[in-house]
């Protein structure tokens, strides 16, 4: 995946060069060099360019003061805010220039005004921006004359793959499941975590069915075999980054969601913090600590509350925040106990274009209230964006030795195992000999064991082992590399060796009894590596030689980690329970024993068999269709042992498989298969293992029945709309078969008339008549299958809610002659381009057509052969509203600044200057408007001039365009808002027909136009 190249990008102390992977595929690789992050400007007014992911500047604990964040990556819903040092004047020409690796992306003109001095640019879509994709970003920033410029980088990081499963729970002899919440349980996911929108893929699995007593969720052995099982659905791939179990309500103690690290985290559905959740639990497998009383905290990465105590979420010891700068929620007022988010860090919620006021870091307990009270606070941030993208940059979070003045060595980066910092670590091989890991230490060494001797030169630096003394892992080098890389956070699926996977559970006497164990194929970084626990797992030959060891501990997987709901107060998680355990040794051939030892004590013993059972299923046939409910025989030959445990799969191809149970035992299994996607080629592996040898059968292969798409928009039934308001209904649709459907062409039904095929669906009530209106969206998945949904809404009769002093009857008049526009962001000011698509929406759509149209063709200098060339339009920079704007300088009606034009008989060719995102003033609008009449009057084509004011003033006066209210009155130099511009549009739509075609003004009143709707 990612170019791998050791000794030229860990080398170096600097940042590591990025390859960017899968931006152009075309080009099979770019090197991006980050930039400097800087801010310049020829104006002391313009405080700050503001690039917001989340957040736009950070809270320094050491300090007590706020930075400029500047780590961010691509192809995220991403703001820009610009900061200004007095109230923003209204007139002000501004737009925003975004340039990537020094070429332009977007020009944006349309922009918020937030509590009067700070301006927001939010594209409307991320293609405006061409995604965001990786690279240093320039933005320049342009009020009149002053400008200032950003810079700073976007970097490439690793995609999510977030398996989520409701779960059937056992709740003291009580049975539940999870309604369809937890369906769209991704929502902060995506928003908080430093991944890509397009890169956190969702994945809807089946039901797990835990009722069984032995999954009590209300029991510490209960929830910790829940975990377990979640673990259990990683895929032979481990293509999950991480497996979200959703239970349908809190656990007794009142836990909202645990974890026991790892892969797995389980999540309350009920109440209104499970999306707070999903984020919490899954922060604490990148070993984010609590920020609750008693919880698991993590004074290092993100310092809870100064004072707070809890234990350490590392060794499991008592600890408590030392950063007297943090503070908790509760201590200002806020019901959860998390460290504050200022608001001077502006916490900006980019998918949901919402501006957030004063939050509490998501590791807060819940407080069954609202997920949106708590935010991420910049070191969680910083942690996982180093998590996700490999990136080292960033000083903010204090822990970086690099920080130190010391000299940054070759093997410098982050521990996969513990996410701590990894600085010049002890490295290792493993002896050849007699299989224990031998410290390199100089030119040649010898095995401490063994006594064997090696040589620096031999060592092969794919078995090369970095030992952090911070967690106790051995670290396997190419894993680490590409870690640090912002390549994977999984361990690499590549079956290079046969491993042996040993399961089982400690009692509290220290007594250990075995689960069932399997063997497979798997990367050399799967087995376990620490370099010393208490305990160890030997593999040994027939002779009694040492093929493998692996040392472990019994304690550090068997912290919970939770989170607790508000009510409830803190729970107890402490009984004495079993540990389970989980390592995996290297099983060569002639393994012959596996030994367990408690330091130097055996405590275990299993005679490894040298035969793997054959199985082979039985009863299916190729191409058989399949029921949901289909009972799958086996038969086993060759046996060398009589237990046998089985584990069976599902699979739709070699990438798409899912666990459909494990464990098993006896010959067959009744398999519910309604949870999982359909297919005409599928098949069911299963494998069957003996404690120490697996062996595969594979099914011929059948076909499941198809599941329908899911559609998961809601919008409340009976749901009122005003006039003003826009409706628009996104697709949120899970198909188990094809995914996420979101830019799907879904077929859209109004009372049950045909509408449109878009990826979302947009009305304006006034187009619609008063009353119950039905919304039909229907889609269909790649295998043929449909679904709709009805979206009931109702329109309320026809009362303009329009600031007071508006033209009502002028501007209901225009909407109902078939001028269609958004009726918001009124305020702001209108460019040359929306003005001339405003002008002519209503050309377009009405009767303006016609009568333009009647005017005879050979009377036009520059005929509609005219084409035309913005020489200010970048080819990277199509807007597709250039149509109206050509066609409104086709017409004369608009000027094109220093234009050249050559004739070529049959047309003309036109260059010049349009300034698209140049203001519309009072003059020019109304020289326009004036032009458009006359031409009307006259029959006529025109060449665009400048005219004298007095030329057109009066009679724009006297037709009623202009009048000497305040609202509407004659500023030239003013520049034009939409909402001016509506207004002004309408009187001109009014004038034209009455006075041009003549109607009578009875026929133009409202009650009249929609009488007939
Ligand atoms: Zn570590
Ligand atoms: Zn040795
Ligand atoms: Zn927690």
């Amino acid at each position: 995946m990612l170019q791998k190249d050791p000794d030229s990008d860990m080398d170096s102390g600097d940042d590591p060069p990025v390859v960017v992977n899968g931006d152009d595929p075309g080009d099979g690789g770019v090197v991006f060099e980050p930039g400097e992050d800087s801010f310049t400007t020829n104006d002391p007014k313009i405080k700050m360019i503001e690039v917001n992911q989340g957040l736009s500047y950070g809270y320094n604990t050491n300090t007590g003061n706020f930075y400029l964040l500047s780590n961010f990556v691509a192809g995220k819903e991403t703001a820009i805010f610009i900061d200004l040092d007095e109230p923003f004047d209204p007139r002000a020409d501004v737009k925003l220039a975004i340039e990537k690796n020094e070429e332009p992306v977007a020009m944006l003109t349309s922009y918020d005004v937030i509590d009067d001095n700070t301006l927001l640019f939010h594209p409307r879509d991320i293609l405006e921006v061409d995604n965001w994709g990786q690279g240093a970003y320039t933005f320049t920033f342009m009020m009149d004359d002053s400008v200032a410029v950003r810079t700073t980088n976007f970097h490439k990081s690793t995609p999510m793959k977030v398996l989520a499963v409701p779960i059937k729970g056992h709740y003291t002899n009580d049975v539940r499941s999870c309604g369809d919440d937890w369906k769209l349980g991704s929502t902060m996911l995506s928003a908080l975590f430093p991944v890509a929108r397009a890169d956190v893929e969702y994945v809807l699995g089946p039901e797990q069915d835990f009722s069984d007593r032995e999954y009590d969720l209300n029991t510490k052995p209960g929830r910790k075999k829940v975990w377990q099982e979640l673990c259990a659905l990683q895929t032979p791939n481990n293509d999950y980054t991480m497996i979200v179990g959703f239970m349908p309500t809190p656990t007794i103690e009142g836990y909202l969601g645990y974890t026991y690290g790892g892969e797995a985290t389980v999540v309350c559905e009920s109440g209104d913090d499970m999306l707070s959740t999903v984020v919490h639990e899954i922060a604490h497998c990148y070993k984010i600590g609590d920020e609750y009383k008693n919880g698991s905290i993590n004074d290092i990465l993100n310092p809870p509350p100064y004072g707070m105590k809890g234990k350490d979420i590392v060794t499991g010891e008592p600890s408590e925040g030392t950063k007297e700068h943090v503070i908790g929620g509760d201590s200002v007022g806020l019901k959860s106990s998390g460290s504050v988010i200022y608001p001077a860090q502006r916490a900006y919620w980019p998918e949901g274009r919402q501006v957030l006021g004063t939050k509490t870091s998501y590791m807060s307990s819940g407080t069954g209230e609202d997920s949106f009270m708590f935010w991420t606070t910049s070191d969680i941030w910083n942690h996982l964006f180093k998590v996700f993208t490999g990136q080292m940059t960033g000083k903010e979070v204090g822990y970086d030795p690099a920080d130190d003045g010391s000299e940054p060595g070759k093997y410098r980066g982050r521990c996969f195992e513990c996410f701590g910092e990894v600085f010049d670590p002890d490295r290792y091989i493993e002896c050849t000999k007699c299989a224990k890991m031998v410290k390199i230490s100089g030119d040649t060494f010898n095995c401490s064991d063994c006594g064997s001797s090696f040589n620096e030169r031999d060592v092969d630096e794919n078995d090369l082992w970095l030992y952090h003394s911070a967690c106790g892992y051995l670290l396997n080098y190419p894993k680490f590399v590409e870690h640090n890389q912002g390549g994977s956070n999984r361990t690499s699926g590549d079956g290079e060796i046969t491993v042996l996977e040993i399961r089982g559970n400690f009692s509290p006497t220290g007594a250990f009894s075995a689960e069932p164990w399997y063997s497979y194929k798997a990367g050399i970084a799967t087995v376990t590596a620490t370099r010393d626990g208490e305990y160890s797992a030997s593999v040994f030959d027939g002779n009694g030689a040492r093929l493998s060891i692996v040392f472990f501990n019994a304690n550090d997987d068997s912290q919970i980690n939770t989170r607790e709901g508000y009510k409830w107060g803190a729970g107890e998680d402490d009984e004495d329970t079993d540990i389970p355990i989980k390592v995996i040794v290297r099983y060569p051939e002639n393994a012959a024993k596996v030994v367990i030892h408690r330091g130097e004590e055996e405590i275990y013993v299993r005679n490894l068999t040298t035969k793997a059972p054959q199985v082979a299923f039985t009863g299916l046939t190729e191409g058989q269709k399949l029921d949901n409910h289909t009972t799958l025989t086996w038969v086993v030959s060759d046996a060398d042992a009589n237990e046998l445990t089985y584990r069976i799969w599902y699979y739709r191809s070699n990438e798409d498989m899912y666990l459909v149970a494990s464990d098993v035992t006896g010959s067959s299994y009744n398999a519910d298969l309604t949870g999982y996607p359909g297919g005409e080629q599928c098949w069911f592996l299963i494998q069957a293992s003996d404690g120490s040898r697996t062996s595969e059968g594979k099914s011929p292969k059948v076909s499941v029945p198809y599941r329908a798409p899911d559609i998961l928009n809601y919008l409340p039934d009976g749901t009122q709309y005003k006039l003003t308001d826009m409706i628009e209904i996104h697709g949120k649709v899970y198909d188990a078969q094809d995914g996420w459907l979101w830019s799907r062409e879904y077929t859209w039904y109004v009372d049950g008339q045909y509408d449109s095929d878009y990826a979302f669906f947009t009305v304006w009530p006034y187009t619609m008549a008063p009353g119950i209106h039905t919304i039909t969206m229907e889609v269909t998945n790649s295998a043929g299958v449909s679904s709709t949904k009805d979206f009931v809404i109702e329109v309320l009769e026809y009362d303009l809610d329009l600031p007071d002093p508006w033209p009502k009857r002028e501007i209901t008049v225009a909407l109902g002659r078939g001028y269609y526009q958004p009726l918001d962001k009124l305020n702001s000011p209108i460019t040359r381009i929306e003005f001339a698509k405003m002008m002519f929406s209503f050309y377009l759509e009405g009767e303006m057509l016609s009568w333009l149209e009647d005017i005879p063709f050979d009377a036009d200098p520059y005929n509609m052969e005219m084409f035309i060339e913005f020489s200010d339009l970048s080819n990277d920079i199509i807007d597709p509203d250039c149509a109206y704007a050509m066609r409104m300088i086709q017409l004369g009606l608009m000027e094109l600044k220093n234009a050249t034009y050559e004739d070529y008989g049959d047309f003309i060719m036109a260059y010049g200057d349009f300034d698209p995102h140049g203001l519309v003033t009072e003059r020019e609008a109304m020289q326009i408007m004036y032009m458009a009449i006359e031409l009307g009057r006259t029959q006529t084509y025109t060449t665009y001039e400048v005219l004298d004011e007095s030329e057109f003033l009066p009679y724009i006066k006297e037709w009623g365009l202009l009048d000497e209210t305040g609202l509407n009155s004659y500023n030239p130099g003013e520049r034009m808002s939409k909402g001016l511009t509506m207004v002004r549009i309408a009187r001109f739509i009014i004038y034209v027909h009455e006075t041009i075609y003549g109607l009578d003004p009875d026929l133009l009143d409202p009650e009249y136009i929609y009488g007939y709707d």
